[in-house]
């Protein structure tokens, strides 16, 4: 058992502005524990009615200052508490604070560079690298990702998160049982064997998150996510269990509704978020009372879920984010008291111990087998019912081991029971028969032999060639079949694949060809067989099967999502993972063949070792002289060059093992950062869509106009519409300030696109006719003409 208060971190953001700093003070000189000085800025203090103190003191365990890094946070936080996770006990960290005060950066991470990943991938990293070190254990680790969102509890890694909307899931409830242990119904556990596949799972329900997130609903602020590592371990043999459970918890935003002054929906989620951290507080004090009885976890459906996380048997970590700005004062303060109440709490963590059923059932049932022959002993009472096979199987053995044994003193003992005794007895007598009979017919048998083994030779060996080479040639014949089958199949995918996305493809696809992105293009039955070929595209389509990317996409669509694109904000952080993804494949390229180098070089040098030796051993027998008691010089540098090519062999493997994890979570980001890349521009596009719809006259001309434009389904109806694109792209329209191209049917002499497009009204473009074609054009030209009025007013 472990004893101790909840530990308490402060994490102070970094500020904009630098004349921010004389607002607080971090005394770290104090011998016990460092504290935080908020000190009230004058015209501040003067507003503070009731409280005309200026300066505020708060003890933390630590506190970090702006400067301090992703790795100190891990090292100093998370890691001690994996430590205990991985040695039974259960865990908690907690983040809390203000929002954009950096609770998602500090649990989660950046979503932009590597160096920014947060607690989560952190741990993971730890646990499964501590996992692999230790192979007298068998562990099984499992995963889930729950979100809470206005009391309600949503799961993150739900399948069915396709349905997109947060409403349409399946509910997350609280099932007690009757020792007060709480199950979660519809929240699903999912297994992960390695880092990466545990790291997939918490990029797919950040994206889960994102996706069901729309603007009237900004839910990732204000809604707490909890992100739970369960691990359970067992020596091999053992019936007890160990279980372990690590909440990594990423709390809604603590500010208070009053001074967010909103309305409506907003009020609702921020009444549930003040609601749910007032009954977290109440918990905390609860559990800080040193004699309460009742703890009121039942009050809210976070206080609930942590009911075993946050006091009793836990070891938990509280981290208060503050935003150390003047305009974020007061709640800085209240974040700080809230953690000073926190710290009130004392903790005793038990290991979480409980036997295995099956195999207790097992030593259960030796137990009452030996009882019972105890009872036959002491009441003389013989028993009639037959041994069962597996008893009768034992009993041979037991005779068998000892005719075996050479020790005459040995005893066969198999208790008092005379069934069991008649049976050995008839088990040797059966076994002296056997061996009578056997002596006789090992003679005959010898002689056989003898004059079988000739015509064995001859004319059976040819036989037998005959038969293995009829079996060769079938074993062909069958292959061949096989490879046909499966080209068929493989043409048979292409073929569809490319009907659906041939010339798709030939155009400007939203990504790069060659990217993963190609994949969602297949037709779903492909897919499985894709991802059985490529890791990458076994990860991404994790991803990707909730991003919706596979929806068609018209021509004009994407090309207006290539402009969006190249002008989004977050296209800059894409690009520049893209080149660092690009230098690690380069260094992982170099690093892989330099090992590979490396390991033949070993090779060699063992090779060259045991040669040597080899002749140092022929040269003292051929002298007839003893090994010569002096070391060898050069078997020595050999073996020194050995030595220091292990070392430069097991630098580089430890390099490649972490650009790996670098490489994949680089991915993730990139893959996160496209998701929304794309929501942006859904949303976007919708926007536009209703906005062509209510102000064009020309779609009143039109019979049906259709706000998404889609791909038509029949090959006649896309061909005749792939020729009508490409006359919307010889006359490719070319942002300003290049000219615009003559095919508008407009003076050359234009000043702007802008104007260009502006003065020709949407219906006075030449259309095709196709209403549904038309509608595409239309909308590429009205989406072309926004994105281009919105870069001019920027
Ligand atoms: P919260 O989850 O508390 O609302 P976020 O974690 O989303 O806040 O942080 C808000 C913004 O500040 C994000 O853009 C984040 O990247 C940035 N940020 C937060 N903490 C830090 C930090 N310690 N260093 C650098 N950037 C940070
Ligand atoms: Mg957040």
């Amino acid at each position: 058992m472990v004893k101790q208060t909840i530990q308490i971190f402060a994490r102070v953001k970094p500020t904009v502005r630098k004349q921010q700093q004389g607002i607080y003070s971090i005394d770290e000189d104090e011998k016990l524990t460092p504290s935080l000085e908020i000190i009230l800025p004058r015209d501040l203090a003067d507003g503070f009615v009731n409280n005309k103190r200026e300066s505020y003191k708060f003890k933390f365990q630590k506190i970090f200052d702006q400067g301090a890094n992703q790795e100190i946070i891990f090292e100093s936080i998370a890691k001690p508490v994996a430590e205990s996770v991985l040695a039974g006990y259960n865990g908690t960290i907690f983040a809390y604070g203000q929002t954009g005060s950096g609770k998602t950066f500090t649990i989660t991470g950046g979503a932009e560079r590597y160096s920014d990943r947060g607690i989560i991938p952190r741990t993971l990293s730890y646990i499964f690298e501590q996992l692999q070190k230790d192979s007298s254990t068998i562990h099984t680790t499992h995963i889930s990702y729950l979100e809470i969102y206005n009391e309600c509890g949503y799961d993150l890694l739900d399948p069915r998160h396709e349905a997109s909307s947060l409403e349409d899931l399946p509910k997350v409830t609280i099932l007690e049982d009757p020792d007060q242990n709480i199950h979660l119904k519809n929240l699903s556990l999912h297994q992960a064997a390695t880092e990466e596949e545990a790291l997939n799972l918490l990029f797919l329900g950040d994206t889960n998150r994102m996706i069901a997130e729309t603007p009237m609903n900004q839910a990732s602020t204000r809604s707490h996510c909890i992100f739970t590592i369960h691990l359970s371990s067992k020596e091999p043999g053992s019936a007890t269990v160990r279980h372990a459970k690590l909440h990594l918890v990423d709390l809604a935003g603590s500010e208070r509704v009053a001074k967010t002054g909103v309305g409506g929906q907003l009020l609702t989620e921020a009444k549930y978020i003040n609601l749910s951290l007032h009954y977290l507080e109440q918990v905390i004090i609860a559990l800080s009372e040193k004699h309460r009885a009742h703890i009121p976890y039942r009050n809210s459906m976070m206080t609930s879920v942590l009911r075993d996380s946050l006091g009793g048997n836990c070891m938990t970590t509280m981290i208060a984010t503050l935003s150390l700005e003047k305009r974020n004062i007061d709640e800085s303060i209240s974040t700080c008291r809230f953690a000073q109440r926190v710290a009130l709490i004392k903790n005793e963590a038990v290991l979480n111990e409980e036997i295995d059923p099956g195999l207790m059932i097992i030593r259960l049932q030796k137990e009452i087998q030996e009882l019972k022959d105890e009872l036959a002993v002491v009441t003389g009472e013989q028993r009639t019912e037959a041994l069962t096979d597996a008893e009768l199987l034992q009993l041979e053995k037991l005779v068998t081991s000892f005719l075996e044994d050479q020790d005459p003193e040995s005893r066969l003992d198999v208790g008092t029971d005379m069934r069991k005794i008649h049976h050995c007895f008839h088990h040797l007598k059966k076994l002296l028969n056997d061996k009578k009979i056997h002596g006789k017919s090992t003679v005959s048998s010898e002689i056989k032999d003898q004059d079988c083994q000739e015509p064995l030779k001859e004319e059976e060996y040819q036989k037998l060639r005959d038969i293995l080479q009829q079996r060769d040639n079938e074993i062909n014949i069958l292959v061949n079949m096989l490879k046909k089958e499966k080209k068929k199949t493989q043409d048979a995918l292409h073929l569809s694949s490319m009907d659906r996305s041939e010339w798709r493809h030939s155009q400007s696809s939203p990504f790069p060809p060659g990217n993963s992105e190609g994949l969602r293009t297949l037709p779903s039955s492909a897919t499985t067989q894709v991802r059985d070929v490529s890791t990458v595209g076994h990860r991404s389509s994790l991803l990707h099967k909730k991003t919706g990317m596979r929806e068609e996409m018209s021509l004009g669509r994407q090309e207006a999502f290539e402009i969006f694109k190249r002008d989004h904000a977050d296209s800059v952080t894409i690009e520049d993972n893209k080149q660092i993804l690009k230098q690690r494949f380069s260094e992982a390229k170099a690093l892989g063949e330099s090992i590979n180098e490396t390991r033949s070089k070993i090779g060699h040098l063992k090779e060259e070792i045991t040669q040597r030796h080899m002749q140092q051993v022929a040269l003292g027998l051929s002298e007839n002289t003893a090994l010569p008691s002096m070391p060898d010089s050069l078997e020595e540098k050999l073996r020194s060059q050995l030595e220091e090519e292990k070392r430069r062999y097991k630098i580089m493997f430890m390099r490649l093992k972490a650009l790996k994890v670098e490489i994949e979570h680089l991915q993730l980001l990139m893959d996160k950062a496209k998701v929304k890349l794309q929501k942006e521009f859904e949303a976007w596009w919708t926007e536009e869509a209703t906005n062509l719809q209510v102000n064009s006259p020309a779609t009143n001309s039109l019979n049906h106009v259709r706000p998404f434009p889609q791909m038509p389904e029949s090959p006649q109806e896309r061909s005749q519409l792939v020729s009508n694109r490409s006359n919307v792209n010889t006359r490719k329209i070319l942002p300003s300030p290049h000219p615009i191209p003559q095919s508008w049917g407009h003076n050359s002499t234009s000043p702007s696109l802008e104007n260009s497009i502006s003065e020709r009204p949407a219906s006075s473009v030449p259309l095709t006719g196709d209403s549904q074609t038309d509608s595409d054009i239309l909308a590429f030209i009205k989406a072309r003409q926004s994105i281009l009025q919105k870069k001019c007013f920027q």
